[in-house]
């Protein structure tokens, strides 16, 4: 018989911990938690571990839908120290993108390409806008300041404080500025040119949102986490899961799927354990909950535990954009059709803004703007695609509220009326993809498409958001949700504290580990 956890008692000596959410966020926790001699249960609802850092095989072809570059993963940097840190052969889990140009911006009449390091990216800028210069020279230096913010704040997360420390200080001004400000205010500050405007938020895809919607500090963050350039994971990013879950097995933890977690079991302010969607309770000294904290607060934990504070912060939290997906495996060499190691931002107008209005309209944009990543270019391993074929996802950002009555129905009974739809929208985005880039696609393999509600269904994404809550203003930073939740021994780790993406998703897991341990 399982001690019934609401009533108190059932702990056992040693320390529990349980993790629930597979995603970076979780297995970094679980790793961490394991190192630091925890004995760690994982828990994972969907049929696979990972969550957005999981790849998906067809006919010898490897798909990434939440990884198609990451930033920090050279010695000492943000990723880099969290597998270093467990040992995991850091210098070799990751291919660098093309230094020369890892991101490509394409507008109309116009293409920028982006080259690692601010130093050469602002050279590149000022030749392109030569009347900017200054305005680029303020951009570079506000953006080095917060790289600068940003690097001590993450050697913090992994060393002691030291006095030295202090010095960080004198980025507070800085920070207190544009804390509250839009990515629009801040780019408005910089230069009046609508064009060098959009082309310094020409990756807001990877947050999801215009730029009068951002953060300012996200927006400029993004431009900092690939200042030393792009990388991919060796053999896709399913092969960061694999050394995180073997880390975790290798200390004794458990790994499981199709474990869903119903309840946080609270007993006295106190986390003690979790309730199954089955009924199986599982006992814990410690809790991760590395899922979106809407779900944490919002479904798994009884209302009279928290404060109503938190709840109507719950209540009212935005969550990001969904996603469409074309994933195709050609048989053919993408290198010769111009692509490469790198990724392309391509956009049919200037005004980003303006791009985004129908999707917050829950409608999809007549003219598309579309993200191309050939990810198997990326890698050298040969294990992402056929010798002499090619990977390329092709994404564009979706409103959830087109597919939202399908939502909870399993991915292959949703009917033919959700098919109908899916199939118009992807032919449709693959016909404009042919239109601007003539010749590019054929010799077709695999091809598949996916709606918001595959993030929701894969990722337990809220409304089929891609990257936890919203990156906009009030939900970054000290707005964003909280390493330590208001109950004791649970922690939150996901995309949900530091913001979305792999790499904050990671360190929030390291972070989460370490109170936990500590607590
Ligand atoms: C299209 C797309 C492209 C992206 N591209 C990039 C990129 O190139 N670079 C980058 O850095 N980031 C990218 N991201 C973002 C990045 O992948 C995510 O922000 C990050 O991986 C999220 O990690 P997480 O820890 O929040 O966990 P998630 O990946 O969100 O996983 C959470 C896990 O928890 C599980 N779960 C939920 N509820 C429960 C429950 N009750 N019980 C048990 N388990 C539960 C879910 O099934 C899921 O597996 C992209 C995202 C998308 C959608």
């Amino acid at each position: 018989m399982l001690p019934n956890l609401a009533k108190g008692g059932g702990m056992a000596a040693t320390r529990k911990a349980v993790v629930i959410g597979s995603g970076a966020g979780g297995l970094a926790a679980a790793a961490y938690l394991a190192k630091g001699g925890a004995q760690v249960t994982l828990l994972e609802r969907a049929p696979v571990i990972g969550g957005y850092i999981n790849s998906f095989n067809r006919k010898g072809y490897c798909f990434d839908p939440g990884v198609h570059y990451v930033g920090e993963c050279r010695p000492g940097q943000g990723i880099h120290r969290v597998f270093a840190g467990l040992d995991l052969d850091a210098d070799n889990l990751f291919c660098e993108l093309d230094r020369d140009g890892f991101d490509r911006y394409r507008f109309p009449g116009l293409e920028v390409r982006v080259p690692r390091g601010f130093g050469a990216f602002q050279d590149r800028l000022t030749d392109l806008f030569p009347s900017e210069k200054k305005n680029i020279e303020r951009f570079f230096a506000l953006a080095r300041e917060l790289a600068e913010a940003s690097r001590a704040m993450t050697k913090l997360s992994f060393q002691k404080p030291a006095l030295s420390d202090l010095t960080l200080l004198r980025h507070v001004p800085t920070l207190l500025r544009w804390g509250k400000a839009t990515y629009k205010q801040l780019l408005d500050w910089i230069t009046p040119d609508p064009k060098l405007q959009a082309v310094l938020a020409a990756n807001c895809g990877d947050y999801g949102l215009p730029p009068s919607r951002a953060s300012a500090l996200y927006g400029l963050m993004l431009h900092v986490h690939y200042s030393d350039g792009a990388f991919f994971p060796r053999g896709g990013s399913g092969r960061m899961k694999d050394k995180l879950v073997d880390y975790v097995k290798a200390r004794g933890g458990t790994v499981r799927t199709r474990a869903e977690v119903a309840e946080i079991i609270v007993n006295k302010r106190r986390a003690v354990g979790v309730r199954l969607s089955g009924g199986e309770e599982i006992p814990a000294d410690k809790i991760v909950s590395a899922i979106d904290p809407i779900l944490t607060f919002g479904k798994l934990i009884k209302a009279e535990h928290l404060p109503e504070r938190l709840m109507r912060k719950v209540n009212r939290t935005e969550p990001s954009v969904g996603m469409f997906y074309v994933f195709l495996g050609m048989k053919r060499d993408l290198r010769q059709h111009g692509l490469g190691a790198f990724d392309i931002w391509d956009y049919p107008d200037w005004d980003l803004d303006a791009m985004y209005a129908p999707l917050f309209a829950g409608r999809m944009p007549t003219v598309p703007a579309f993200f191309l990543s050939p990810n198997s270019l990326k890698d050298d391993s040969g294990e992402c695609a056929p010798k002499g074929s090619s990977t390329l996802e092709i994404i564009t950002v979706a409103p959830y509220e087109l597919f939202s009555k399908w939502d909870g129905q399993p991915s292959n009974r949703r009917g033919t009326d959700y098919l109908q739809l899916k199939n118009t929208i992807g032919d449709g985005l693959l016909k404009e993809v042919e239109r601007r880039h003539p010749g590019l696609i054929g010799d077709i393999e695999v091809q598949e498409y996916a709606t918001p509600l595959s993030n929701s269904y894969w990722a337990g994404a809220v409304r089929g958001g891609s990257y936890g809550p919203a990156m906009t203003p009030n939900q970054v930073g000290p707005f964003r949700f909280q390493t330590a939740a208001p109950i004791r021994n649970l922690f939150l780790a996901g995309a949900g504290v530091f913001g979305g993406g792999v790499s904050p998703s990671l360190a929030s897991g390291v972070v989460a580990a370490r109170m936990a341990l500590r607590d």
